[in-house]
């Protein structure tokens, strides 16, 4: 059972970790989604390592800066003790970076930060393109909904991922070792 526990869980910021404030650059209006400082202590206390990938096409679109960002993650770090690298894609959409989720480049930076495979990483996020980064990327993923989930989201995770209600649910499933693989092909279609 041990042996297939992921090594590290990449938690998406924004509907995941925290209440989404579309293009937040103040810190005191970050708000933790309830049970996110205990499921990320729970995973290290498992030996699981953190880490956090966020879009912030705010910053390519000049509605908040990238100190106001880099602020804001600071508190993220401030009310969750042991979280991880934070990375952060600043682009647009239309940028076409390689960071931006669903590219898989934020996936890949924060598994080489934390010296693993992209394989041995599961991607928690709120929406599809959390689950297309882990797939471009070749990592797991587990979605939780919030009411900005589209509903084909929500069946595309039931048939390529695992889809858990709240993220202490979400961290339950990787403690327990039964999460399903990740079919890229199937993402993919
Ligand atoms: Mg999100
Ligand atoms: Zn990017």
């Amino acid at each position: 059972v041990r042996r297939s526990l992921p090594r590290a869980v990449l938690f998406d910021r924004d509907g995941t970790l925290c209440v989404d404030v579309p293009y937040n650059g103040d810190p005191d209006r970050l708000v933790l989604v309830p049970g996110a400082a205990a499921a990320v202590e729970q995973l290290h206390a498992a030996g699981i390592r953190t880490a956090v990938i966020s879009n912030q096409s705010g910053v390519g679109r000049g509605l908040v800066t990238r100190r106001q960002v880099d602020a804001v993650n600071r508190r993220l770090r401030e009310l969750i003790g042991r979280v991880g690298p934070i990375l952060v894609c600043p682009h647009r959409s239309d940028d076409g970076c390689s960071c931006r989720k669903p590219m898989p480049g934020l996936v890949l930076e924060a598994a080489a930060a934390l010296s693993m495979d992209p394989a041995e990483c599961v991607v928690i996020g709120d929406i599809g393109a959390d689950l297309g980064a882990a797939a471009a990327a070749g990592a797991r993923a587990v979605l939780v909904p919030t009411e900005m989930t589209r509903d084909e989201e929500i069946a595309e995770a039931y048939r390529v991922a695992a889809v858990a209600p709240d993220l202490t649910t979400a961290v339950a499933l990787v403690l327990s070792g039964s999460l399903p693989a990740l079919d890229s092909r199937a993402a993919a279609a």
